[in-house]
């Protein structure tokens, strides 16, 4: 198979001249445009040393640059490196002497301070990028010559590591190869139905799987088109809905929109189709958004280290709280969290996942990738179960399983009873340590209505919907949950937070 950059410009629209990104200012990114751009980005690592299977690290504002770059790297087989834009000078040591990339492009703002953290890191050069084509990488690269032949690559040699976000624990370098990032793009493609008349509302950050593979490698593959906007801004967002026919959003997006009264039926009345993912959409918002604008939000999961996994369908029913069917190619099973052993279908364990999309390992960590391998499938770290008609439920991380009283309790079961709850905007639900129990359950809970404090109140509404074992032994009212810029709840630090609350 081939380079994953041939083998997309093998589907870009025979008029090279249709565009593939608008921006709000206006300005537009044509087919041509993308060749042109991307053959200038190679040619210009290789005038600065650059070889094959060098890293190019990149921690730099959103821009459609950056995705020329990334274009770059793969026709000249260099591995594209983004980092989050959130991490600070410090935490940014670790990725430079960790990834060891021959290049880091940053920030004009930011070059200043990385130059000294670099050279410790041994980064042999550090250029710049910023917004609408400031930087001198972009200014070097408008010199460098427009055409590229591009490399020959093997299925398995490496286009990309993307860190993990780091929910659990230190981020990973997923080791990402070409082979993984086309079979995923072309079957996403495919389930999703885009075609070149597709126009996709593009408001997610591009270091991370989503907005870089899923939302661009699929638009890519389609020959479609997208809105690119720099981040989420919920104005931004609505002005460009009705010219979009796709999104794809992190479930806060779309929680966000909701509370917007200019987000009508109406307004998105001709959109094709809502994606969700990254974390968990409520089974509640699920619902509040088929009820406020007929449209069913179609929910799917992935990880860095696979792309994604299963996928609600596009006909067919995409079932609240679920996140579908596996995708064509990929086998998931549900192994029991400490024997390993495949457990009957319909009980909850570890998903494990195998298939052409599931990576090469962690960068440098021989010994972290053998541990999470077991006969060929890769270990999630996500608990959860399949129906009987095949649909996936996740149940939460395996991490953040409470045990208590010996038993068994998934936070994601607890927060949907929450959710479901009038007064509950949001929930989310941690074990901290109790000294009789072990454990105890913890609800977090963002109330509909600042204010509302009435802990009784949602108590004895969980009475007849759960267990008492599962029910939360304490709740805790706040305005907000911590969330990283991926949406996900940081659980890490609510448990912290509330670690002492029994003692
Ligand atoms: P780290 O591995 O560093 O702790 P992370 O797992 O959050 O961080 P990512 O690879 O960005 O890093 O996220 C993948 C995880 O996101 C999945 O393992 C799963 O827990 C969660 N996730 C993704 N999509 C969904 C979804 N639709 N529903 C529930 N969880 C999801
Ligand atoms: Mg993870």
């Amino acid at each position: 198979m081939a380079n994953l950059y041939a083998l997309l410009a093998g589907q870009f629209p025979a008029d090279r001249q249709r565009p593939f990104a608008t921006t709000d200012d206006g300005s537009v990114l044509r087919y041509a445009d993308v060749e042109a751009q991307s053959a200038r980005y190679a040619n210009l690592l290789g005038r600065l040393g650059v070889s094959p299977g060098d890293r190019v690290a990149v921690q730099a504002h959103k821009s459609l640059d950056m995705l020329m770059l990334y274009l770059g790297c793969l026709r000249a087989g260099a591995i594209f490196l983004p980092l989050n834009t959130a991490y600070p000078t410090a935490e940014l040591a670790y990725f430079l002497s960790d990834a060891g990339p021959a290049l880091l492009v940053c920030d004009p703002a930011q070059a200043e301070a990385l130059q000294p953290v670099a050279r410790e890191a041994g980064v042999a050069r550090v250029e710049t990028m910023g917004v609408g084509g400031a930087g001198s990488l972009p200014a070097a690269a408008a010199d460098a010559h427009d055409v590229f032949a591009t490399r020959d690559a093997a299925d398995d040699d490496i286009a990309a590591i993307l860190y993990t976000s780091g929910t659990t624990g230190r981020s990973k370098g997923a080791m990402l190869s070409h082979g993984n990032l086309a079979s995923n793009c072309m079957t996403l493609k495919d389930v999703w139905r885009f075609t070149a008349d597709d126009v996709l509302l593009h408001a997610l950050p591009i270091f991370h799987t989503h907005g870089l593979f899923v939302a661009t490698n699929v638009t890519l593959a389609a020959g479609a088109q997208m809105i690119f906007q720099e981040s989420f801004d919920v104005e931004r967002v609505i002005a460009a809905l009705p010219r979009a026919t796709v999104m794809m959003g992190v479930p806060t997006f779309y929680i966000r929109l909701l509370k917007e009264p200019r987000f009508t039926r109406e307004l998105v009345a001709h959109m094709r189709l809502f994606v969700s993912g990254s974390a968990p959409l409520s089974a509640d918002i699920h619902r509040a958004f088929r009820e406020h604008c007929g449209h069913v939000i179609l929910e799917r999961y992935g990880m860095t280290e696979t792309n994604m996994n299963t996928s609600n369908p596009y006909e067919g029913v995409r079932r609240p709280g679920t996140v579908g069917l596996p995708l064509p190619g990929i086998d998931i099973r549900i192994a029991d969290r400490e024997s390993g052993r495949e457990l009957p279908q319909g009980d909850v364990g570890v998903i494990e996942i195998r298939g052409p999309n599931v990576f090469k390992g962690y960068w440098k960590m021989p010994e972290k990738t053998a541990a999470e391998f077991r006969d060929g499938y890769f270990i999630s770290g996500d608990l959860g179960f399949i129906s009987e008609d095949g649909y996936v439920s996740i149940v939460g991380r395996d991490k953040d399983l409470i045990i208590s009283g010996g038993y068994n309790i998934y936070p994601a079961e607890v927060e949907a009873a929450l959710d479901e709850l009038a007064m509950v905007r949001e929930s989310a639900v941690i074990g901290v340590p109790h000294p009789d129990m072990g454990e105890a359950v913890v609800g977090v809970v963002v109330p509909l209505e600042s204010g509302f404090a009435d802990d009784r109140a949602l108590t004895a509404k969980l009475v007849d919907r759960l267990a008492r074992f599962k029910q939360p032994r304490r709740i805790i009212f706040v305005d907000e949950l911590p969330k990283n810029t991926m949406g996900k709840v940081e659980k890490r630090l609510l448990r912290e937070r509330y670690a002492h609350e029994f003692g």
